[in-house]
């Protein structure tokens, strides 16, 4: 059986920067993953000579990530797009009514300005709120708190209700009262018009890793890792396991002794999500110019409501929406071509018959996916922020668990992956490396 200083399970952003810092300071490191690819839940489709993110698509915000500074590191282009995060303003939004049609410039301040005055109240309340309350709970108290009437309150509420299924992918009563505290923007958001799949593959490079062998159990002891593989078997010092929590909870993945408390616990309050792209290309633009995101309000938007103007990135008419929660759930079966009539009916409602056929489409299924189950974790009622990080506590002194999901700023970011595999490897090592030695050209021990 080969033997390695570490065996790292997953090579997505969070298993490539554990591996690369390891392998600079000296250790001998093994990456396993399954899938024919790095990169994990960072994958770019390059048909049709464009580049198209299927997973993550924005640095959501540049100030202080190391995804910002590898990825200039590495030469990556930038274009800005500040409207990633669900903000109801920050850029341009055309907001559409109910009717279907687009308010007017003081309507939809009006609008928005409704939307801070909640989220200020909101603050509080998830600040004093029960431990089992749900983010639906919080929300409905700060509404109440308004003393507005209904078709006001619930424009609103609409809103939170997306915020929710589009950060989290996760329906407003799922989600627990604190799922979105960390949701946090720090400068500029950018998008890759390249790609963000250069990322991984750069962070991949002079490293040891074996595509396409799928880990079915993790053995640990004190004296070290046994990791089986459909190729076999591998032993290691140290294990760190990137897989999304989605394996982790799953009967097709063995951790042998079973994961101990408090790592167990934690891993228990957590649960995949329901959230997938629909891309649309056009032949040409329909909708107005200098507009970031196309909202919808009311009834009519309860699926489709957002479409993010990706024109720039290739300069082609191109929209992104989403289908995010409950939407995901019931359109998770339907084919393709359903899928965008349903989205198409819906922009016909705005645009009338200007609306054309698409050129081309793509539409995500990280929901059947076996290496993910979903595309980001969310945290599930009853559930504490700091599970999180209880996720990557050190397990006998031989196994790491890292990923997005064990990093509690700003969780179910690539940031937080890259952060999580940093920690992971500082823990393998026995002290701190600089975060800069995983896409530095060279570092002070080379
Ligand atoms: C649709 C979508 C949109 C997103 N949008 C954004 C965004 O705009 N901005 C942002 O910052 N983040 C976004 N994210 C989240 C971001 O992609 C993830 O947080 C991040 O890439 C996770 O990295 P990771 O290394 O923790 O996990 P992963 O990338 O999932 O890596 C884990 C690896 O383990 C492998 N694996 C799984 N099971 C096994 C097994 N049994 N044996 C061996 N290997 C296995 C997987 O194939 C994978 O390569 C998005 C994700 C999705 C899916």
């Amino acid at each position: 059986m080969e033997h390695f200083d570490t065996i790292v399970v997953g090579a997505g952003v969070s298993g490539l920067t554990a591996a690369r810092l390891l392998t600079r300071h000296g250790r001998r490191v093994l990456v396993l993953e399954a899938r024919d690819r790095v990169g994990g839940r960072v994958s770019t489709d390059h048909r049709l000579g464009r580049a198209t993110d299927m997973g993550a698509s924005w640095i959501h915000g540049v100030t202080d990530s190391p995804v910002a500074a590898a990825a200039e590191a590495f030469g990556m282009r930038t274009v800005e797009f500040t409207v990633g995060g669900y903000q109801p303003d920050s850029r341009p939004i055309a907001h559409y009514g109910p009717d279907g049609v687009r308010l007017s410039a003081e309507a939809a301040a009006s609008y928005v300005a409704d939307i801070h005055a909640v989220d200020a109240t909101l603050r509080d309340v998830v600040a004093e709120s029960a431990p089992d309350a749900s983010y639906g709970d919080v929300t409905e108290q700060a509404l109440a708190a308004q003393g507005w009437d209904e078709e006001r309150t619930q424009r609103v509420r609409e809103y939170l209700e997306h915020r929710s299924e589009e950060q989290y992918g996760a329906w407003i009563d799922d989600l627990a009262a604190h799922g979105l505290d960390d949701d946090s923007i720090d400068g500029d958001e950018v998008v890759f018009p390249d790609g963000y799949d250069i990322l991984p593959r750069r962070l991949a490079e002079g490293l040891d890793i074996r595509l396409t062998h799928e880990v079915s159990r993790v053995l640990w002891s004190p004296d070290g890792v046994v990791v089986d593989t459909d190729f076999g078997s591998f032993g290691a010092d140290t294990a760190i396991v990137t897989v999304p929590v989605g394996v982790l909870q799953s009967d097709e993945f063995v951790i042998e002794p079973p994961l101990p408390e408090p790592v167990a616990g934690a891993l228990t309050g957590f649960a995949m999500n329901a959230f997938e792209k629909v891309f649309l290309r056009f032949a040409t633009k329909f909708w107005d110019d200098d507009v970031y995101v196309i909202r919808q309000q009311g009834p009519e938007g309860r699926w489709w409501h957002s479409w993010y103007d990706l024109t720039a990135l290739h300069d082609e008419p191109t929209l992104l929406t989403f289908a995010a929660g409950p939407a995901a759930v019931e359109t998770l079966h339907w084919s393709e071509e359903r899928i965008i009539e349903s989205v198409l009916e819906q922009l016909r409602r705005l645009y009338g018959d200007r609306v054309p056929k698409p050129t081309h489409v793509h539409v995500t299924d990280w929901q059947d996916d076996p290496f993910s189950h979903g595309s980001y974790a969310y945290m599930t009622v009853g559930s504490r922020t700091e599970d999180h990080d209880t996720l990557a506590t050190p397990i006998g002194g031989v196994l790491h668990l890292a990923g997005e999901a064990t990093w509690t700023d700003d969780p179910a970011t690539v940031p937080a992956a890259m952060f999580s595999g940093h920690r992971a490897a500082a823990n393998v090592l026995g002290r701190d490396v600089p975060i800069e030695d995983a896409w530095a050209e060279r570092t002070a021990t080379d």
